[in-house]
């Protein structure tokens, strides 16, 4: 199916599922005013990008609510095409009748991301923006939501600009000196052309390391809380979980069973786990929690190893230590209140003194979390890869710019060269959605909300 080719009138329930004070219907498409026009009874006629009181009448003629109604005409709407929102009270009943009438009168059902799609389609959005109004609806903190705000106003498709017109001035200059070899026109040297190769290839290689913040702003990490019976893991987690509530859910178990709870750590969504304690024991039960605490410790993406400061040295804290030697690990000496000269192990893993009875130590806890996760936390004015097909894009046009590199330095044909180019030049567009495959564009926007 080309989804080029759709210019029909597409209608949907806009507002989440179930009962709210107010409901919206978005209509888009050619015919979006003349469908809408005959449900309502206006005193006013619609006019572009202006609210209308209306009442919604049946087919007799008689109320059944009153709305407000909003016309955009095209090109200046979402979609770029005529959209008619009706905004209802959020009744199911009374929404679902208006998009059966708006069905009986031409509409189609729209699939689920097709507004967006359109303004895809249309040109008015490209992919990145277009993921980040999904990345907008489904953000859990707000820091996700202004970095998908951010993404939506264009950031990433901002910083990838230029580094694509360099591309191009690069590609045509080869082209050219391919094109005029006959005439004896001079072709830009080996060293020229891996010069501007390495220009080209500085600023998404830094692109490309956003990734990692990007990948945990969007989607969180976990981290696993270990450590002794007593240590104070759950006194840890506790003072973890104090901010941010909003978004908190718990799953309290029994002692022996895992807790998690989802918190929000400086805008970024993190998966506590608080694990049995990690002895060893010959009691079953025990020896099943702690085989779930080494599975779940495997499976974190961060470590945190509680230790009792108070207590000497232990042998399973450092046989923990020495386990982890790949991993994210950060360890806290808790009950810092209790001691002056706190036991901590040798290590050079980051280790912070915590109390978690007077919360000394919590905010460096906290950072030093954020830290193990990501070496770079942007500023505000960098554009972020947030998922993982931005990721592949930008690595797939590296790979080939480090080939178009090394086939220049070994003075290698240049239609040899211009190979590679155009591929890294088909991966950037494929970042941005100028050349990006149907089936990819359906993946892509089937994962949005019906109405969106
Ligand atoms: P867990 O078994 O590792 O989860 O340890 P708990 O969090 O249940 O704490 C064990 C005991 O240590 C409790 O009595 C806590 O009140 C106490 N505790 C935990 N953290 C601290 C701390 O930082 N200072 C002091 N003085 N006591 C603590
Ligand atoms: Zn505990």
């Amino acid at each position: 199916s080309d989804p080029e080719i759709q210019n029909d009138t597409i209608v949907a329930i806009s507002t989440p599922p179930g009962r709210g004070g107010i409901g919206i219907v978005r209509l888009s498409g050619p015919e979006a005013r003349a469908i809408a026009e005959p449900l309502l009874r206006l005193r006013n006629p619609l006019a572009p990008a202006q609210a209308r009181y209306a009442e919604v009448i049946d087919t007799i003629g008689e109320t059944l609510d009153e709305a407000v109604v909003t016309y955009f005409a095209a090109p200046a709407s979402y979609t770029t095409e005529d959209v008619v929102e009706i905004a209802s009270h959020g009744s199911p009943v009374l929404l679902d009748y208006l998009v059966r009438q708006c069905i009986a009168r031409g509409a189609r059902l729209a699939e689920p991301g097709e507004f967006t799609q359109r303004a895809f389609l249309a040109g008015r959005l490209d992919l990145t923006q277009a993921e980040a109004v999904s990345d907008l609806i489904e953000a859990s903190t707000l820091h996700q939501a202004r970095i998908a705000a951010q993404q939506l106003g264009g950031s990433l498709s901002r910083q990838i600009a230029p580094i694509k017109d360099q591309l191009i001035t690069l590609i045509a200059a080869l082209e050219a000196g391919i094109d005029f070899a006959e005439d004896d026109i001079d072709t830009l040297p080996a060293q020229e052309i891996t010069n501007q190769i390495s220009k080209i290839q500085a600023p998404l290689t830094a692109l490309e390391r956003t990734f990692s913040y990007g990948r945990i702003v969007r989607d969180g990490f976990t981290l696993a809380i270990v450590g002794r019976p007593n240590a104070g893991k759950s006194s840890l987690f506790n003072r973890l979980i104090e901010r941010d509530r909003a978004i908190v859910t718990a799953t309290p178990g029994t002692t022996r069973d895992l807790v998690t709870e989802r918190v929000s750590l400086n805008g970024i969504p993190v998966e506590l786990i608080d694990t049995a304690g990690l002895r060893q024991s010959t009691d079953e039960a025990e020896t099943i929690g702690i085989a779930k605490s080494r599975e779940i410790m495997a499976e974190a993406d961060v470590v945190l190893l509680v230790i009792d400061a108070t207590a000497p040295p232990h042998p399973e804290d450092e046989a923990t230590i020495a386990s982890l030697t790949t991993r994210p690990l950060l360890i806290a000496c808790n009950k810092s209140d209790l001691t002056t000269t706190s036991s901590s192990p040798k290590t050079s893993r980051p280790t912070i003194e915590t109390s978690a009875l007077t919360g000394s130590g919590i905010l460096e806890l906290r950072a030093a979390i954020l830290s193990q996760i990501s070496s770079t936390t942007p500023t505000a004015e960098t554009a972020l890869l947030t998922n993982l097909r931005q990721q592949q894009a930008v690595s797939a046009a590296l790979t080939s710019f480090a080939q178009a590199r090394q086939a220049a330095a070994a003075e290698i044909p240049h239609e040899m060269i211009l190979l590679d180019l155009y591929e890294s030049l088909r991966a950037l567009d494929s970042l941005t959605g100028a050349t990006t495959s149907d089936d990819i564009l359906h993946l892509i926007f089937s994962k949005f909300c019906i109405g969106k």
